[in-house]
């Protein structure tokens, strides 16, 4: 082992690592997502909060923290996200103190955050591993809303015209990952997972001076 390693061992000691993945809604993120968690047991995932009413079957606690505005608000005067938007004319935002206690355990998280959200993620942990899900084309994508049947036209419409502006920001990411089969996407994704943990920790945080 040379001196470089040890030092870049020490540095990164009890820091787990950050995934943060990202996807125009409807390109499969969710689905995609759970079957990461379920093939890595010990994977983190970061609930989320949110000022979105919740979908039928989604619980509290599990799929989002469903919390009012005015709460939401208040957390950004106390600075507790470590990072929050407004997507879809929702907010939504990531405890930044979750987020700073899980690594300290040493735990790898996985986050399903939205393209202004990764940046901001980007900026504070600039090891944060980024990853975009891509859907084979515009038709999939909007084939998928439909079919997935929880939105409404008019939401679909919004979310169909979010989707062409995110698709522009890929190139933020570090690795885009085409949604096409279900199941090789999902391979693709557990093998990028497998291989980046397989190496030493890369979710630290920047130091300050
Ligand atoms: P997101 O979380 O990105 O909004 P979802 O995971 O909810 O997207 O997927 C949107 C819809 O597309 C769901 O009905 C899901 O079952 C379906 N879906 C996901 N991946 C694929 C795929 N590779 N091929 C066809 N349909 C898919
Ligand atoms: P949905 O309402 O379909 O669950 O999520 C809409 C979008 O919000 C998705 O792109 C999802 O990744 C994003 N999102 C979910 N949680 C967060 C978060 O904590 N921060 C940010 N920036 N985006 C989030």
């Amino acid at each position: 082992m040379t001196d470089g390693d040890s030092e870049h061992r020490a540095a990164t000691s009890g820091a787990g690592r950050l995934f943060v993945v990202s996807a125009p809604s409807g390109a499969g993120k969710t689905t995609l997502c759970s079957a990461v968690r379920r093939h890595f047991g010990d994977l983190a995932y970061s609930v989320s909060y949110t000022t979105r009413t919740p979908r039928p079957g989604e619980q509290h606690g599990k799929d989002y923290f469903f919390i009012t505005r005015q709460a939401f608000e208040a957390g950004i005067a106390q600075n507790r996200w470590a990072e929050w938007a407004r997507v879809h004319g929702n907010l939504y935002g990531t405890s930044a103190q979750w987020i700073d206690e899980t690594l300290a355990t040493g735990k790898d998280i996985l986050l399903d955050i939205d393209v202004q959200g990764a940046r901001q993620m980007l900026a504070r942990f600039p090891h944060a591993i980024t990853i975009f899900i891509c859907p084979p084309s515009m038709a999939a994508l909007e084939a998928r809303l439909a079919g997935r049947g929880t939105d409404d036209a008019a939401t679909r419409a919004l979310r169909l015209a979010n989707a062409k502006e995110e698709m522009a920001q890929q190139d933020l990411y570090r690795h885009v990952v085409v949604n096409d089969d279900l199941e090789r996407a999902t391979r693709e994704l557990i093998d990028l997972l497998t291989h980046y943990r397989a190496m030493p920790g890369t979710g630290r945080p920047r130091i300050s001076p």
